[in-house]
């Protein structure tokens, strides 16, 4: 890489913010950080925000303002809070923004990068499959380069280029089927949270981990592939694949697959999408697939976790399905998180918001984030204590 590249990295104290400053440290001439945000992490952001000389800094909780004001003292550095800061930051017009916010709360930001048709490395694939046609239409009006970090889906893109995806066969999501994968349903309904956020191979903040244990986090990618990748869903399907080294698989008419592998470190599709279209170092280790030893593969058992059959039929529904899962699974993982549920109620509190019908299609940014709110307003009910 030549010139540096402006970068906003939006959930920066987040586990895929930390990944992606990783990079940008090692690889100072490359990249100039314009915005960085939290949600009330505010000195985490401080310290970060100073390291990295960024033009401002943003916490989505505006309670935790002063805090950052406090921390960013003298450093010349703009701090700023609140849901409308964090819309502006996200519009500076980076010409990278890393979209690392957890769930529908990054969704607002996510489309104000969007509208500025720069390049958005989207991890947050909440705001995707809750807002789906709406953001890709963004995007396509705007001529903004969505690249994707998800591992997944960052191997699928790779898979697919210089290919035209009419001669795609499948194109397959691998998973590595979470931390409960061998477990029966007694001890899935007594999986504890702290259980839960063990992932066996990855790394990753409190709600991916437990949408990993239930699936739901490959429900998820499901329809965020259908709306990255439109080969049709009948043209999707998921595999489990306890190693996490083969990240996903493209199998084209003629027979061949094209897969992409690497090591379980998201530094490696981050750089991906950092370096596009060019290539980057990453501190990772070189794979070595002789001490690994064996790639294993099975098919996925949607009896014990039915999150991924939920994800294909709120896909094939559309409209406003997809993200009334989304909603009500964010409040049902928050809920076990805190206690509240058992694990197995989380993704049977999902069907239970989408068995009650559906709102129409969002067609706007306003009408989706209409959609979310209400689907946790229902996701909180079904969680009450029957009387
Ligand atoms: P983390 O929980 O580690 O970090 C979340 C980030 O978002 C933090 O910076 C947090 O700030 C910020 N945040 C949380 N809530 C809000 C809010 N309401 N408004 C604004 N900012 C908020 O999550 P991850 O890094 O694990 O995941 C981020 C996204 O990337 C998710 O969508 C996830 O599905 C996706 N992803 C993650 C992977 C991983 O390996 N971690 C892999 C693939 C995708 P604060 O620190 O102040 O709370």
């Amino acid at each position: 890489m030549s010139a540096p590249r402006t970068i906003s990295v939006l959930g920066a104290t987040g586990s895929i913010g930390a990944s992606t400053l990783d990079l940008v440290r090692r690889n100072p001439q490359a990249f100039r950080v314009v915005a960085l945000t939290a949600n009330r992490q505010a000195r985490e952001l401080a310290v970060l925000a100073r390291e990295f000389a960024a033009d401002v800094a943003v916490v989505a909780d505006e309670a935790c303002l002063p805090e950052l004001r406090a921390a960013l003292a003298g450093s010349g550095i703009e701090a700023a809070g609140g849901a409308q800061a964090l819309v502006e930051a996200a519009g500076r017009g980076a010409d990278i923004t890393v979209a690392a916010i957890v769930g529908c709360a990054g969704l607002a930001p996510t489309m104000a990068a969007i509208e500025q048709g720069r390049i958005i490395a989207l991890a947050n694939k909440e705001a995707l499959v809750s807002a789906g046609e709406v953001m890709t239409a963004a995007v396509a009006r705007s001529g903004a380069t969505l690249l994707p970090v998800d591992s997944e889906h960052n191997a699928i893109f790779q898979c697919l280029q210089g290919n035209d995806p009419a001669h795609v066969r499948w194109i397959t999501l691998t998973a590595s089927g979470g931390p409960f994968r061998d477990w029966d349903m007694a001890r899935l309904h007594a999986a504890t949270p702290a259980e839960a956020v063990k992932h066996p191979n990855w790394s990753m903040g409190a709600k991916i981990s437990v949408d990993s244990a239930t699936m739901m986090n490959k429900g998820l990618e499901f329809i965020e592939a259908f709306h990255l990748f439109p080969v049709g869903v009948e043209r999707l399907r998921i595999i489990v694949h306890p190693q996490s080294i083969v990240h996903s698989m493209v199998e084209y008419r003629d027979g061949s697959t094209l897969a992409q592998l690497g090591p379980s470190d998201m530094r490696v599709p981050i750089a991906s999408a950092l370096a596009w279209p060019a290539r980057m170092d990453t501190p990772c280790e070189p794979l070595d697939l002789a001490a690994i030893g064996e790639l294993t593969f099975r098919q996925p058992d949607e009896l014990r976790f039915p999150a991924t059959r939920l994800a294909r039929e709120a896909a094939i529904a559309g409209g406003a399905a997809p993200g009334v899962l989304n909603a009500a699974n964010e409040i049902a993982v928050a809920a076990f998180l805190d206690g509240q549920i058992a694990f197995t109620r989380i993704v049977q509190c999902a069907e239970e918001v989408l068995a009650r019908g559906l709102p129409p299609p969002p067609t706007s940014l306003d009408e989706v984030i209409a959609v979310d709110r209400e689907a946790r307003v229902r996701a909180r009910e079904t969680m009450e204590p029957a009387r």
